[in-house]
Order: structure tokens, then C-alpha cells, then sequence
């Protein structure tokens, strides 16, 4: 199976350098999500509140991208499978 949800998303800036939620609220997280839709930043299934999968959940933004230094993948919760991260979104990765 393909994961076609890449198809047609324009990168776009991260919003926050934190996980928006976490950031709002004062908690913290173990690893941060970027979701390709929006730019929406928000902490991994590890973290005590799980922001980025509840971002999926409320808005139907279907990829995420790893936000930690130097790691370079994406997560499709649609077809629930890790895919490469496209050039194109390289720019809005943490280096
Ligand atoms: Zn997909
Ligand atoms: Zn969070
Ligand atoms: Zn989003």
C-alpha cells in the first residue's frame, strides 16, 4: 500500500518550537511530532498527554514528521505506516 495523503501538502513552518498543548498547559514531553498538514507541533505517544496523536484525532491531519534533531521520518496514522519524509519538507525539520 502507498500513501498517497503527501499528495498535494505544501511544507509549512513549524508553529512552535515546543508542543503547542504542553507549551499552554506547562507539562513537558519525551519526543516532538510535526504535523505536515498545519505545522502543528505536538509530543509523541510516549509523552504524558500524547498531543500529536490527539492532533490527528481532532483534526483529521492525516501525516506527522519526527521534529527531533537529525531524525528524518513520517508517520501516516491513515494507512498506520512509517514513511520517508519528502525533500520538500526537509527546510522545517530541526537539523
Ligand atoms: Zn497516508
Ligand atoms: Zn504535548
Ligand atoms: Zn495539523
Amino acid at each position: 500500500m502507498t500513501c498517497r495523503h503527501l499528495t498535494g501538502l505544501d511544507p509549512i513552518a513549524a508553529r512552535t518550537a515546543g508542543c503547542e498543548e504542553c507549551l499552554q498547559i506547562g507539562s513537558t514531553w519525551v519526543h516532538l511530532r510535526l504535523c505536515l498538514s498545519c505545522g502543528h507541533v505536538g509530543c509523541c505517544d510516549s509523552s504524558p498527554h500524547r498531543h500529536a496523536t490527539g492532533h490527528f484525532h481532532q483534526t483529521s491531519h492525516p501525516v506527522i514528521a519526527s521534529f527531533e534533531p537529525g531524525e528524518r521520518w513520517a508517520w501516516c496514522y491513515v494507512d498506520d505506516a512509517e514513511l520517508p519524509v519528502p525533500a520538500r519538507f526537509e527546510p522545517h525539520l530541526n537539523a
